[in-house]
């Protein structure tokens, strides 16, 4: 017999709560944040075909439900607390079940976050995630602190993803490849690694944050516009692997300003601090490389390694622009 909706909720996405006073299995979940904190509260959504393509394995779908949202708190400076999941499925497919639930359980529980409910039915592929998480009141990183001055940073390596869809989309050839950097691609695109430690750490010490999604230009403009202040990227500071580093140079490019799914944090910090942001990369144990500076104004420029200004688009992923 089928797997009922209930089964299939109690089979698995039911778990003992921890953190939170009342999980999964009443109308309502029931959180009790400490005293002092402030809660952080994010949504995402995966549909089929437009964030994910119906080939990727459920384990690996199951992680990148959660690290997207992993990474909101991340960029807010936030510890996960807990999450909802709302599941539209077209079938009751056990297998399907089992691995996006191992891939979700697994994320979730390297991180410390549970999940306390959601909701289940039928319909098209779609994943909506919705995660809190906590900050000492006042103390969370956004988007609107950047100044004149600041030094902008980014965690990680930009790029693999999008070089990944540009193989999936037959843009980029495999045989132009070496042995292992396919893979090495795809697993930037299916499993992003949400800089979570190293949000925290960087309380106190970034002026502004977000995490890159949508491609690092477009990101850096919502930190701008938030901020009211321009930029100057350094197109050769720009971090990015070895694999990427290989491939033709306008690809690089598009890749690196561009390429979307990095889920990186981008953030600011006054020049006194760069020690201070060094510290936090080395014990997050992730990466961090400046890239630019913030400036005065409201442009944003990407220079080469002469200092040339380069003529880029500032766009990023727009749903309904594309
Ligand atoms: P209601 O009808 O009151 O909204 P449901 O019957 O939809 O509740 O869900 C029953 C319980 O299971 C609720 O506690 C809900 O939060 C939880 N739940 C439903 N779907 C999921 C899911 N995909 N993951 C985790 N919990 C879920
Ligand atoms: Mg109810």
């Amino acid at each position: 017999m089928a797997l009922g909706e209930f089964e299939l909720i109690e089979r698995f996405f039911t778990r003992p709560a921890s953190k939170a006073t009342l999980g999964v299995g009443d109308d309502c979940a029931l959180l009790t944040p400490a005293p002092g904190m402030q809660l952080c509260i994010t949504s995402d959504m995966l549909v089929e075909g437009r964030h994910f393509l119906s080939t990727v394995a459920p384990r690996r779908l199951g992680h990148k439900a959660l690290a997207v949202n992993l990474s909101d708190l991340a960029a807010c400076g936030a510890e996960p607390l807990a999450f909802t999941l709302a599941l539209s499925l077209p079938r009751a497919d056990e297998a399907f079940l089992a691995g996006f639930a191992a891939g979700l359980w697994t994320l979730a529980e390297r991180h410390g976050i549970e999940l306390v409910g959601g909701d289940t039915t039928a319909g098209p592929l779609n994943l909506c995630i919705t995660a809190l998480g906590q900050v000492p009141a006042g103390s969370a990183l956004l988007r609107s602190g950047a100044r004149p001055g600041d030094e902008l940073w980014v965690s990680g390596t930009l790029g693999d993803a999008r070089a990944a869809l540009e193989v999936f989309r037959g843009n980029l050839s495999l045989q132009g490849l070496a042995e292992g950097s396919f893979e090495r691609l795809r697993e930037a695109m299916e499993l992003p690694e949400p800089r979570v430690a190293l949000g925290q750490r960087l309380r106190g010490i970034a002026s502004a944050a977000i995490d890159v999604s949508d491609g690092l230009l477009g990101d850096l403009g919502h930190v701008l516009r938030r901020s009211g202040v321009g930029a100057r990227v350094e197109l050769t500071a720009l971090p990015r692997s070895a694999t990427l580093g290989a491939l033709p140079e306008a690809l690089q490019r598009e890749c690196l300003l561009h390429g979307g799914d990095d889920y990186e944090l981008l953030f600011t910090a006054p020049a006194a601090r760069s020690d201070a942001v060094r510290e936090a990369g080395r014990e997050a144990g992730v990466p961090v490389t400046r890239i630019g500076l913030i400036e005065p104004g409201s442009a944003l420029r990407v220079v080469d390694a002469a200092g040339q200004a380069l003529p880029v688009a500032a766009r990023g992923f727009d749903h309904f622009r594309t």
